[in-house]
């Protein structure tokens, strides 16, 4: 039997406290950015008393086809869904880079940027982690950082095979996250916010609102470039 405990973030403990120096890293394709992402990220920063959390908006993805909206509108939107959260930052980084956006190369070079000692914490999603033996050079992945799971409530981790060993060597708490730079899994259950950026892009696509369901900012910059257009 798996040991991993997944901690519920939706109620406010008095246990932590703000003003940490780890370091959150929120991959994805943000096609678009949603409140969804927004909310997961902020509870996390606090949750984990992050100093800051960076978006890193993935160039040409290698796990799935290419999104049509360009990396250059999707990382545009990141940037005006953080406006005014000092703590956000949009991290360019892979859109800069010539082929597959490798989360393990971002990861080399922010150890580099951060230091040795700096507590990085790379978050992704419950489906995200079983995919995890696909990535390139994954055994790497914790070696260079943390891994916080969002995990959906109901969630079931697997009883076997590869990614149930990780957890099974790996797991840990969030105590134990700015104590070390890298190495530990923890799994947070958030608030859940049932919005994806598929459903978004069904709901332009079909002349609906996506009103409500991320940031006005974004659907102001989404008309302006007549991204997701009705499909006539
Ligand atoms: P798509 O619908 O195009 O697959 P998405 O909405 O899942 O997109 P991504 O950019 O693929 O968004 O997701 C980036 C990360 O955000 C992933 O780790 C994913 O698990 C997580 N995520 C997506 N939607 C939510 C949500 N509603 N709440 C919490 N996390 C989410």
């Amino acid at each position: 039997m798996i040991k991993v405990s997944s901690e519920t973030l939706s109620e406010p403990s008095k246990e932590r406290s703000p003003g940490g120096t780890g370091v959150g890293i929120f991959g994805g394709t943000f096609n678009p950015i949603h409140f969804g992402h927004l909310r997961s990220a902020l509870e996390l920063l606090e949750s984990l008393s992050l100093s800051e959390l960076r978006f890193m908006p993935a160039g040409e993805p290698p796990h799935r086809d290419s999104p049509v909206v360009s990396a250059e509108d999707r990382a545009a939107m990141v940037e005006r869904a953080i406006v005014g959260e000092s703590r956000f930052i949009c991290d360019r980084r892979e859109l800069e880079r010539d082929g597959p956006s490798y989360t393990v190369a971002s990861l080399e070079e922010l150890r580099d940027e951060l230091g040795k000692d700096r507590s990085i914490c790379l978050i992704m999603g419950c489906d995200a982690l079983l995919g995890l033996p696909q990535w390139h050079r994954w055994e790497a992945l914790l070696d260079l950082a943390h891994l916080v799971i969002m995990a959906r409530p109901g969630w079931v981790f697997p009883d076997d095979g590869v990614v149930a060993k990780l957890l099974d060597e790996h797991g840990g708490s969030s105590d134990e996250l700015p104590k070390t730079p890298a190495g530990k899994i923890v799994t947070q259950t958030l608030r859940p916010q049932d919005i994806s950026a598929t459903n978004i892009r069904a709901l332009l696509q079909s002349g609906l609102s996506a009103r409500y369901l991320l940031p006005e900012s974004v659907l102001a910059y989404i008309a302006e470039r007549g991204l997701y257009a009705k499909q006539e």
